[in-house]
């Protein structure tokens, strides 16, 4: 069985067989090679260090430490429903900017407007939260230094 969750593409969960050479099977799917436990993996390359037993429960419990690597990564994950209205609003005022490019311009001065405020809320929240200037800085796709200097006023 693969675990995924559609806010965090790239990340598909499963319980791995470890091989008798202590080594994980890439995949969970018709194994029929001896084995001797099940480690929880993913398909972007993590794997979790508890071994459990080689049997159907102890596949379950490897799947269900999946979840505790996915869990970070859900919380710095937009939901997809709203990257996809993100993606079609891009679109249609590249569209717009084809056809009336001053009145993109108006729409991109109001987004501009309310973007930058919002970027600072959300920076301020997760600084509250506990997030650090690493953690702030990947969200955003720059480096924490970038993070720092940008909004350490904020
Ligand atoms: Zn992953």
């Amino acid at each position: 069985m693969t675990l995924k969750l559609s806010d965090i593409p790239g990340h598909e969960g499963f319980a791995a067989p470890v091989l008798p050479d202590g080594t994980l099977a890439r995949s969970s799917g018709a194994f029929t090679r001896a084995f001797i436990g099940y480690q929880g993996a993913c398909s972007c390359g993590w794997s979790d260090r508890r071994r459990f037993p080689p049997t159907p429960e102890g596949a379950k419990d490897a799947e269900g430490r999946w979840y505790e690597h996915a869990k970070p990564l859900l919380l710095a994950a937009p939901p997809n429903w709203l990257v996809v209205k993100s993606n079609l609003l891009c679109e249609q005022i590249v569209n717009l900017a084809g056809e009336r490019p001053l009145a993109a311009l108006t729409l991109l001065a109001q987004v501009e407007s309310w973007q930058r405020t919002l970027l600072d809320q959300a920076v301020t929240s997760a600084r509250a939260a506990g997030a650090s200037w690493a953690e702030v800085g990947e969200a955003m796709g720059v480096s924490k230094q970038a993070a720092h200097e940008r909004f350490r006023d904020a």
